[in-house]
């Protein structure tokens, strides 16, 4: 295991700046998902870790090592990627242990090793099966059965759940977190579902066009986030954003009504951002007329439209009478849970 560092680390294409200059220390032992819009820079900013692409400039460290010249087999890392390539022919056993019996490794080795990750990844009874006779979910389980077994540094994980469909995807995330528990290994794993970065992550790396976004907890993400990309990128539904005035203290909506801003010195343009769970039918507050009502089964996402026709989504219990399509409502809005960004984007307050 080892820790990981990335200096002002650049990869261009061409002309084009695809990783723009990335600084990111990674503990030993960290949990790290990267996480973004489909384009980002997610895969190649993991593919240079693994040095599967050469940096443009910049420098990577693993543990004590420079490695931003070395050869990917000399990285200490292990890559498990979307579409896993087993090998037809062989049994789940010698899928796993291929890169071992590659490396001429000792039989008895080869053989604790696999039956340890193959345990651990609840394919011990599959060993004896060719690939064709899993499931998806196994066969990926298998390719990080595989990667597990080379005892690497450093795991790189880019979008492995994205072909299994949503129930094996919530399972097989489950087995790799518990995976990451078992090794205590440092895991880096790469995404564009804020959900899966949500649950996963020690540490969420949210990029944006090639640059960090936002670094922290996954809670401080969702709670305090930094700019209004990453207020929209993490939650579902997604917060609600509303143009706004402010001044002395309250934020005016288009509509004219104001909601209290509490010890904000700010006063201009802004976007007013509150998450569906922070609004609630209420008897005083915003008024909204309802223009759909989403059943998700434990709760309902009412879909509201201000006066000036803004778009609101709050989130609703699913017990009690459904508010009628087209009913006048008023809608309160938490206090505590209000989110205030400047024109340029970044975070007020
Ligand atoms: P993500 O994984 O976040 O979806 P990628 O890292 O795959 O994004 O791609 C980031 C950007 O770099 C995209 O605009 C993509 O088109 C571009 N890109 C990726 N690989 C290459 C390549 N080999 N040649 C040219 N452009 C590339
Ligand atoms: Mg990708």
């Amino acid at each position: 295991m080892a820790a990981l560092s990335l200096e002002n680390l650049v990869k261009r294409f061409g002309e084009t700046e695809v990783i723009r200059g990335i600084d990111l220390q990674i503990e030993d032992g960290e949990f790290v998902v990267f996480v973004g819009p489909s384009g980002c820079g997610k895969s190649t900013l993991l593919r240079l870790i693994a040095g599967l692409e050469d940096a443009s400039s910049g420098t990577i460290r693993i543990g004590e090592a420079d490695v931003t010249r070395l050869a990917p087999a000399k990285r200490g890392v292990s890559m498990v990627f979307q579409s896993y390539a087993l090998y037809p022919h062989m049994d789940v056993y010698r899928n796993i242990a291929f890169g071992l019996t590659l490396a001429k490794t000792a039989k008895e080795t080869v053989d604790e090793r696999v039956r340890r990750a193959a345990d651990m990844l609840q394919i011990g009874q599959l060993l004896k099966r060719r690939p064709r006779e899993l499931s998806g979910g196994q066969r990926q389980r298998v390719a990080i059965a595989r990667a597990i077994v080379r005892d690497p540094k450093v795991f790189l994980f880019d979008e492995p759940l994205s072909n299994l469909d949503a129930a094996l995807r919530a399972q097989t995330r489950l087995e790799i977190a518990r995976m990451h528990e078992d090794l205590a290994a440092t895991m880096i794993y790469v995404t564009h579902d804020q959900l899966e970065a949500m649950t996963l992550a020690d540490r969420i790396v949210l990029l944006n066009a090639g640059r960090i976004e936002q670094v922290g907890a996954p809670t401080e993400l969702y709670h305090r986030p930094a700019t209004r990309f990453a207020a929209e990128f993490m939650g579902s539904p997604t917060m609600n954003i509303m143009p706004v005035t402010v001044k002395d203290g309250a934020a005016e909506l288009a509509g004219g009504e104001r909601v209290a801003l509490p010890g904000v010195a700010y006063a201009g343009q802004a976007d007013l951002g509150v998450r569906p769970e922070n609004l609630a039918l209420a008897d005083e507050g915003l008024s909204a007329k309802v223009v759909l009502v989403e059943e998700l089964g434990e709760a309902r996402i009412v879909h509201a439209a201000l006066a000036d026709g803004t778009m609101l989504s709050v989130r609703h219990p699913a017990d009690g009478p459904e508010p009628a399509r087209h009913a006048a409502v008023k809608l309160r809005v938490d206090p505590e849970r209000l989110h205030l960004f400047g024109p340029d984007g970044k975070r007020i307050g």
